[in-house]
């Protein structure tokens, strides 16, 4: 994790020292800010590879940082802090394009277990970066140790948990997934009453595609049980 830039946003002093300490001690550059409308002054000025972000704040809170950086077009790993653990706050954090969550009180050890594998991805994306295979599905291609995605041969952003649901699909054309199945494969948990997640993230994912090509419906909604990706495009592996 050396090397790398988290930005931690948290209005309580205590909570914000106590992370940068131990992002500190596993050689991460980090920097703390309190404030809302600070931090979104400082993702758009840096390069950042994570931000670890309060859902509370005064100001511009949490989920306004986190939607607007979407809004952006900007795919930077996001882990929440939430207060309590709120059902809602869970849900929305993901709802909003947060990658990840963890609930107050957090302990310091589970923080940085995420971080570590957030940031994991950002370094796959460096290591793996050559002669690795990719995929070809309709006008989409896209390059799975990269992680990046092309449409008509323009790249197109996508958060983490996006491209994840467009990988999970394209591998398996035609095939119904239930929604409680996607959040169990895609966010690694199976809890029942947190669909409405898994259509926010489908919902954005689709607009991205259709946006960049009109012609084709990749993600196709099956009443009544979920989704599928478009059974009449064929997968091709491109080495
Ligand atoms: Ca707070």
């Amino acid at each position: 994790m050396e090397g790398k830039r988290v930005l931690v946003v948290e209005d309580e002093p205590d909570i914000g020292r106590l992370l940068i300490m131990h992002l500190k001690d596993r050689g991460i550059d980090c920097q703390h800010v309190q404030d809302g409308r600070r931090a979104l002054v400082e993702l758009r000025r840096a390069h950042w590879d994570l931000v670890i972000l309060d859902l509370r704040l005064n100001g511009v809170d949490g989920l306004e940082i986190c939607r607007t950086l979407r809004q952006e077009g900007n795919a930077l790993p996001v882990l929440m802090l939430t207060a309590k653990s709120s059902e809602l706050d869970r849900v929305l954090g993901l709802e909003i394009g947060a990658d990840d969550y963890v609930t107050k009180p957090f302990s310091v050890v589970e923080v940085m277990a995420r971080v570590h594998a957030l940031l994991r991805r950002v370094d796959l994306d460096r290591q793996k970066a050559n002669g690795s295979a990719s995929l070809r599905i309709g006008n989409i291609w896209i390059d799975e140790a990269r992680r990046r995605v092309e449409v008509h041969s323009k790249t197109i952003e996508l958060t983490p948990k996006e491209f994840d649901l467009l990988l999970f699909f394209a591998c398996a054309p035609g095939q119904v997934f239930k929604r409680v199945q996607l959040l169990d494969q895609v966010w690694g948990f199976g809890y029942e009453g947190y669909e409405h997640t898994v259509n926010s993230h489908i919902n954005r994912l689709r607009s991205k595609l259709a946006q960049a090509d009109g012609d084709i419906e990749y993600i196709i909604t099956v009443w009544g049980v979920g989704y599928k990706f478009n059974d009449t495009l064929s997968l091709e592996h491109v080495a």
